[in-house]
């Protein structure tokens, strides 16, 4: 029974394939039923012509192209297409010029205002503690500690992104993560025991980003204070990277004392300019910062 379908569909489409491309109109035409013994595309059902010549464009695009007729009327389970539709169809097209509309403001229109609240607001961010765009920051250093997905190895590796090797490269001995690079690397602990030291702070054992910059700031005993912390540690994270890349692109080594020469020397120019502190003085800057707050 089962050959005498199959050869008799055989038979019955091959014919139609003989009708249509000879013109005639004598064929076979399916009736359907119960849906799932007909070709969606290939057996001539809705018309006198299959789907796969009416949408010749379509069917091209058809992963399965003898897909039965129940396969494509079954909304619950394929209903891209019918989803596609719905989506299209709440479109309004208008007389106007196509434009863009900045979807932070109900105005559409575009503001730093708006970004600003938008990036405050970021939660899950290793540094969320930090001000976003703070001013006593260079624009750059705000942008780096905006961008969350650093690339470090683990995260090209996650990405997909072929890389030699995902150890760290200033220990070779760990993954480099962020939590790595940044906190538990020997050589990243080093920076942050001289700027504890540098900024009378007592040490703590920090798990995460987030962690470390609330807890340096609580130690702050006026908002000036812990605000200076919250920045110093933008300033630390910033060096610490920037050494890192040096490690990697110019094969130089990291020295802790000279990140935090950097960290130091930056800070004060920083805050000279950028900050209304402007009786910051050196020697009190080089021995106890956070006297000048
Ligand atoms: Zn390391």
């Amino acid at each position: 029974m089962e050959f005498y379908v199959d050869f008799f569909g055989e038979f019955t489409r091959n014919s139609n394939r003989f009708s249509i491309e000879f013109g005639t109109s004598h064929g076979f035409i399916r009736l359907v039923g119960r849906r799932d013994n007909t070709f969606f595309w290939k057996d001539r059902w809705i018309s006198s012509i299959p789907l796969q010549d009416l949408f010749l464009d379509l069917y091209e695009l058809e992963s399965n192209k003898l897909c039965s007729l129940a396969s494509r009327l079954q909304r619950h389970t394929n209903g891209r297409i019918e989803e596609l539709e719905n989506t299209l169809r709440n479109t309004i097209l208008s007389e106007k010029d196509d434009s863009w509309s900045w979807e932070g403001d109900p105005s559409g229109i575009f503001s730093v205002k708006f970004v600003r609240i938008i990036l405050d607001n970021v939660i899950n961010s290793p540094y969320a503690g930090l001000h976003y765009l703070n001013k006593w920051l260079p624009p750059r250093i705000n942008c780096f500690l905006l961008l969350i997905r650093i690339p470090i190895r683990a995260n090209l590796r996650v990405r997909g992104i072929n890389i030699p090797s995902d150890v760290c490269p200033l220990c070779a001995s760990n993954e480099e993560t962020v939590e790595h690079l940044f906190l538990s690397c020997p050589a990243t602990k080093n920076v942050w025991d001289g700027f504890h030291n540098w900024c009378g702070l007592k040490k703590v054992h920090y798990n995460s980003l987030e962690q470390l910059i609330f807890e340096v700031a609580d130690q702050g005993k006026s908002n000036k204070q812990k605000h200076f912390l919250e920045v110093a540690c933008g300033g630390v994270l910033w060096f610490l990277w920037k050494a890192r890349n040096n490690v990697v692109f110019n094969g130089k080594g990291l020295s802790g004392p000279l990140v935090m020469d950097e960290v130091q020397a930056s800070l004060y120019a920083w805050l000279k300019y950028r900050s209304n502190c402007n009786s910051i003085l050196w020697p009190m800057w080089c021995c106890n910062p956070l006297a000048s707050f």
